[in-house]
């Protein structure tokens, strides 16, 4: 396989790892990658096509022979890039433009759930704001509040009263807060509970899930201060037991997919769908269409299987003929953050990187590796053939030693580790984010804390 993988997160550079020990992949050029994808093996970072410029990413995808894209991020899917590679003959691994309104619309993803009794929160969606504010103001839950369209994970107010609740209404329909993503807004019922991440493969009819996982988005300990991408993760969790992992799957997940395909859009490529396990259940709180981020470097060191084999399954129809299995240990993500994210923060300080304790991955987002002196990936050479294994002279990499990175995003960079106990697998992480530093680095101390203490009581 001769991947064109698109992105430059934590979740690309984990991606782009667990590909690559694949055997059926020979090639994975990452557009634009990061300082970590850099020097993964198989791995060549193209810095120099835009990862909007869809004739241009077609244009490199058939020069090179491409016949497997992977986006990692939801805004190239919600543009319709599955739709776009498909159309051009190229395989995709991600919905189709109306299939990731999943995402891109939570109006459109809540009045899914409601045509199949999919559980979620009490809702109503609106266009106008009279309308809306009318509604706040004879309520009888607690409210939450949606811009509809994509916003970073910026896009949900959770007021703690109701002048709150009418201000948040006022940001996102009114000043715009959220841009054109504030157009529509879903007011729904603040629920009660634990949070549950699930990530699961779908042909469109067959559905696998990794073992579910619980992240950290607040930026400081005890989940205080703004929402972040996600600061933390891990898994397995405690709150998922095998009974309630089949309620998920039998309520929730396959009715989804089996909806999706019903009303003719069906689902290929991953779907998280995040939950509140409350007291009365499981109930959907939102549909992203791809991995997510820090969920996939937490549980792709889990995942005993061939990712390449499983996303080729998915796209080919035939997610039943594969498995894979998950191995018997715990995972734990810290992240390390720029002082000042999820706000301003600065860019282009040095990073250090000592030697990584045991059973750790150092993932990264935002580093960057000094320019190779080449950046001219291989057009003068010949191709190689499909199927045939790439050697590592295919094409000149980026060799530039890891101790010259620099910052260059908000969520820099972060430590996998993996264990027997969760205990263990959370104090290794920590010790891989001790083997990192820069200026101003930030990370929470308590990733996996509540659910180390609920053990101990
Ligand atoms: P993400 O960054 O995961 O893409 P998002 O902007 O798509 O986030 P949601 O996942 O719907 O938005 O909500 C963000 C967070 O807000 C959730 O993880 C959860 O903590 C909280 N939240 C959302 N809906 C509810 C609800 N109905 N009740 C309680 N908390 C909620």
């Amino acid at each position: 396989l001769r991947i064109l993988l698109i992105g430059s997160g934590g979740r690309e550079h984990a991606l782009a790892w667990k590909l690559g020990q694949s055997p059926l992949v020979d090639v994975i050029y990452t557009v634009p990658g990061n300082g970590g994808t850099a020097s993964v093996e198989k791995v060549t970072n193209i810095s120099d096509i835009s990862p909007e410029d869809y004739p241009a990413l077609l244009a490199f995808a058939r020069e090179h022979e491409v016949n497997l894209v992977v986006p990692g991020p939801e805004g190239p899917l919600v543009a319709g890039i599955g739709s776009f590679f498909r159309s051009a003959g190229i395989r995709c691994f991600g919905p189709s433009k109306t299939a990731a309104q999943m995402e891109g619309s939570k109006t459109f993803s809540k009045d899914f759930m409601a045509r199949h009794n999919i559980p979620t929160a009490r809702y109503q969606n609106f266009t106008d704001y009279a309308e809306a504010r009318q509604y706040l103001d004879n309520v009888s839950y607690n409210v939450v509040l949606k811009a509809s369209g994509l916003a970073a994970g910026k896009g949900v107010i959770l007021p703690s009263s109701k002048t709150e609740a009418y201000e948040g209404l006022e940001a996102i329909m009114l000043t715009k807060e959220f841009g054109s993503s504030g157009d529509e807004v879903v007011i729904e019922e603040y629920l009660e509970g634990e949070e549950l991440s699930f990530l699961t493969f779908s042909d469109g009819h067959t559905i696998k899930s990794l073992p579910p996982a619980q992240d950290h988005k607040q930026i400081y300990d005890g989940d205080k201060g703004p929402n972040t991408g996600g600061m933390g993760a891990y898994a397995p969790t405690k709150i998922a037991t095998p009974q309630l992992i089949e309620e998920v799957h039998r309520k929730i997940l396959q009715p989804t997919i089996d909806g999706m395909r019903k009303e003719r859009f069906p689902f290929v490529g991953l779907l998280f769908t995040g939950l509140m396990i409350t007291k009365a259940g499981p109930k959907t709180l939102e549909y992203n269409v791809r991995f997510g981020d820090p969920e996939t470097q937490t549980l792709l060191p889990l995942m005993d299987g061939d990712l390449a084999d499983v996303m080729v399954a998915c796209t080919d129809g035939c997610l039943d003929s594969v498995s894979f299995g998950h191995y018997p240990l715990y995972s734990a993500t810290v992240v390390a953050a720029a002082g000042g994210y999820p706000g301003h923060y600065d860019r282009g300080d040095t990073i250090t990187l000592g030697p990584p304790p045991a059973d750790t991955h150092i993932f990264h987002a935002g580093t960057k590796a000094p320019t190779p002196r080449k950046t001219q990936v291989d057009s003068q050479l010949p191709l190689q053939p499909l199927h045939k294994h790439a050697d590592d002279s295919y094409g000149p990499r980026d060799t530039c030693s890891l101790q010259t990175l620099t910052t260059s995003g908000g969520r820099v960079i972060a430590a996998t580790s993996t264990g027997k106990t969760l205990e263990a697998a959370i104090s290794q992480a920590y010790e891989g984010i001790s083997s990192i530093s820069f200026p101003d680095m930030h990370f929470r101390r308590d990733i996996g804390k509540r659910s180390l203490e609920a053990d101990s009581n």
